[in-house]
């Protein structure tokens, strides 16, 4: 048993069963035992590998698109840059490279990270050497002016709550303990105002998933956006709405049960864009299409800027090029898996990339 599977088989003894969304904030995110803040748990080594790092090639277009959209804005003399779950800091770097002949940008640019791991807090720093860079544990603590914003695999790791329809009614699916061991069972039927839409798509024994935590941080993001100017660029694996189980745990690159080894597994869930694109619309900002990762990376030029790095490379380093190339933007890879949301003010044209 982990030891954080230990500290939550008491907690549960003495409290009771825990929502799926408890169980998810201790796992990715307890100080000693959590999943990104006891190890740097990313790269061909980690669990899973995202596509910053597959390619610099991902980071460097991002780049582009939000200094492009910058520009579009009348270059602001003074902005927010900042990235939500930088992971090691490999995509801001790329960012930061690419955006370095764009005039006037970097001068003008405030770095923040959000970041709830101190391990990786450190990654990020040493990736980052030679930038400012400040640190804050959530979006309200960004500075009240125009903010471009990327978040490349974070909503994905925020706790969700599980229901299965029950009448008209919904049952929470828990954590607790069976036999002695962490399992899930359902909590007691009760009507869900936040799950009132969702009577109108589902029928009884369906599942729906929500996330306490994706509005307010949404929300915060978007206000300044409305208010001030600026993008954001969402890119994440999920669709337009969510139905079903998608909680997954990862280890070591293979699908685990999630409840087996607490702390040690990655825990993720697809995105509902909806929730993403109605908060945000909410808020006063303009959405754009959720468009396929492929087709994003494609609009921007990748395939120009592989045949351009392609040409100093050749055998093994050449192979891995067009593998990365593939891997970001194949229907059957991430190209279609993974959506990207541009997020601008109600009166701004969306970032380079994505359609309106
Ligand atoms: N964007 C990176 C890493 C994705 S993993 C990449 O593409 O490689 C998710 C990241 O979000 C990690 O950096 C993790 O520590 C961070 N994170 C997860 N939940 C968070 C929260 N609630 N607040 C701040 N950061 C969080």
């Amino acid at each position: 048993m982990t030891v954080l599977a230990e500290q939550l088989t008491a907690r549960i003894r003495t409290e009771g069963p825990i929502s799926l969304a408890d169980y998810m904030a201790e796992c990715l995110l307890h100080p000693e035992h959590g999943y990104y803040t006891a190890q740097v748990p990313f790269g061909a080594l980690g669990d899973f590998i995202t596509a910053p790092e597959i390619s610099q090639m991902f980071g460097e277009l991002i780049g582009l698109s939000l200094a492009q959209c910058w520009l579009d804005q009348g270059a602001p003399a003074a902005f927010t840059l900042a990235e939500l779950g930088p992971g090691r800091g490999t995509l801001m770097a790329d960012l930061l490279r690419a955006t370095r002949s764009v005039p006037g940008f970097h001068t003008a640019l405030q770095l923040y990270l959000v970041e709830a791991s101190a391990q990786l807090r450190q990654q990020q720093e040493e990736t980052l050497q030679g930038y400012e860079v400040t640190w804050v544990d959530g979006i309200d603590e960004l500075p009240q002016q125009p903010l471009f914003l990327v978040a490349n695999e974070f909503f994905d790791a925020l706790p969700i709550r599980q229901f299965l329809r029950d009448g008209e009614g919904w049952r929470e699916k828990r954590v607790g303990l069976i036999d002695g061991a962490l399992g899930f069972g359902l909590g007691p039927e009760a009507p869900q105002p936040a799950l009132e839409h969702r009577l109108l798509d589902t029928k009884p024994d369906d599942l729906v998933e929500m996330s306490p935590v994706m509005a307010p941080i949404t929300a915060g993001l978007a206000q300044r956006i409305a208010a001030h100017g600026g993008a954001a660029l969402i890119i994440d694996y999920g669709d337009w709405r969510s139905l079903g189980d998608t909680l997954q745990a990862l280890k070591s690159h293979a699908p685990v049960d999630p409840l087996a080894t607490p702390g040690e597994a990655d825990l993720t869930a697809h995105v509902d864009f909806e929730v993403l694109c109605s908060v945000a619309a909410g808020a006063g900002c303009a959405h754009s299409r959720v468009t396929p990762q492929g087709v994003f990376l494609e609009r921007l030029g990748i395939t120009d800027r592989a045949r351009t790095l392609a040409k100093g490379l050749e055998g093994e380093a050449l192979e891995a090029l067009i593998a990365a190339h593939r891997r970001l933007t194949h229907p059957e890879e991430m190209g279609n898996l993974f959506k990207v949301l541009g997020l601008t003010p109600a009166e701004a044209a969306p970032p380079p990339g994505l359609n309106a």
